[in-house]
């Protein structure tokens, strides 16, 4: 039997991630909301690349009221965790994967008449009504329903007996960055809800508020649960957001190790496409870890990586599984050294946000492009 290494003495690169950070950053934002907002675990794309598995079974412990994904197949993996728990779909379904509502007892988010007739004949098939979140489009121009046209849709649904209106919501376009267009979706969206005359918002799931949303969610409303994904992870939707005060504390950080050192001359280019130059001779560490694990190319000449807790700048294009590193400035590097690309070390420390910036991208993007060759190392599996 050929031996695989487990350890992270034997990994190229890997992600940390650290279960009792989530844990503990899940009960920070419980604590900072009120108490009858119900919360909604984002954690599609396989949990932002955590890893859905583990990161839904620690939630499963940590006060979650629902769980929403995109698609069936990640609903699937959930269902075999979690027999009872509710099930949020917030893509949309196709209709070769209809039956698969009621094979795994998911919500799904329903825009379209057309939707209406699909998912009512599935309800009518398994003499079990199909919960539905009617989902508005209030200016995202993505899924729902456009909001004038949203209370006619609900009466559909409360009429048909093969649906059950489980919750109805919508999705910010800017909440980030444009507060007066959030202000105004908001608007929008509660006068759909006060025309939808056979629901009784507290009755159902009543939802708007992704991570950043969460800033400017009023107290007084019908809105009683938000979807959280990127906060869960500790990061903040923009640097100057508000929720800095939830101090929440990054889950994830991604690693890899020095594989040879050396000396250049004066001169000498780096990298496909000779794209830097040697200004000086320079001691070079040639990385284990390119964009064939998630390290975009974009950041080619302009990341900074930790390396026994000090910046070095990238020299050159990344490549597909390694990169090349300046460390003149660092006496005793060797091969086998870990290098840190997102996360701390000693006393320094580089954010995802830093690290999307230079692939000009969001956090969002990142997680989800660090590749399948990168296994994710759980901490503190267990307890706090
Ligand atoms: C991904 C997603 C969220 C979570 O957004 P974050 O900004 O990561 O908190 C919420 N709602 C919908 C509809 C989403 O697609």
């Amino acid at each position: 039997m050929i031996s695989h290494p487990t350890s992270t003495s034997l990994h190229r690169c890997w992600a940390e991630i650290d279960l009792a950070a989530l844990e503990r950053n899940l009960r920070l934002i419980h604590a900072s909301l009120p108490s009858h907002i119900r919360y909604v675990a984002v954690v599609k794309a396989d949990a932002y690349g955590h890893g859905l598995h583990q990161v839904a079974a620690r939630m499963m412990h940590s006060g979650t009221d629902l769980f929403a994904v995109a698609n069936v197949s990640e609903a699937a993996t959930l269902r075999e965790l979690g027999p009872d728990w509710p099930i949020l779909l917030l893509s949309p379904v196709l209709p070769e994967e209809d039956r698969f509502i009621a094979e795994l007892d998911l919500a799904a988010t329903l825009s379209t008449d057309e939707e209406v007739d699909r998912f009512s004949q599935i309800g009518q098939k398994t003499g079990r009504p199909v919960a539905v979140h009617l989902k508005i489009d209030t200016g995202m121009g993505r899924l729902g329903v456009w909001h004038e046209q949203a209370p006619a849709l609900c009466a559909k649904i409360a009429a048909n007996p093969n649906l059950r209106l489980a919750g109805i919501y919508t999705h910010f376009a800017s909440p980030d960055d444009d507060l007066k267009f959030t202000e105004e979706q908001r608007r929008r969206f509660l006068t759909a809800l006060a025309h939808c005359s056979q629901v009784d918002p507290r009755k159902i799931y009543v939802h708007a508020d992704n991570s950043a949303g969460l800033e400017t969610m009023p107290g007084a409303s019908p809105f009683n649960a938000v979807r959280v994904g990127l906060l869960q992870f500790g990061i903040l939707p923009h640097p100057n957001s508000l929720l800095s005060e939830v101090h929440t504390e990054p889950v994830f950080s991604f690693r890899t190790r020095v594989g040879i050192v050396k000396e250049l001359p004066a001169g000498t280019t780096i990298s496909y496409g000779r794209t830097h130059t040697l200004k000086q001779p320079t001691r070079i560490a040639v990385l284990c870890a390119g964009y064939g694990d998630g390290i975009p190319r974009a950041v080619s000449n302009r990341a900074q990586v930790l390396i026994h807790g000090k910046r070095c700048p990238v020299l050159g294009r990344v490549t597909m599984d390694q990169t090349i590193v300046d460390v003149s400035q660092i006496p005793g590097v060797k091969s086998g050294d870990e290098v840190v690309l997102v996360g701390t070390q000693g006393n320094a420390k580089i954010s995802i946000t830093e690290f999307s910036n230079w692939a000009d991208t969001i956090p969002w993007e990142t997680l989800c492009s660090v590749t399948k060759r990168v296994p994710r190392i759980y901490r503190t599996p267990l307890g706090i």
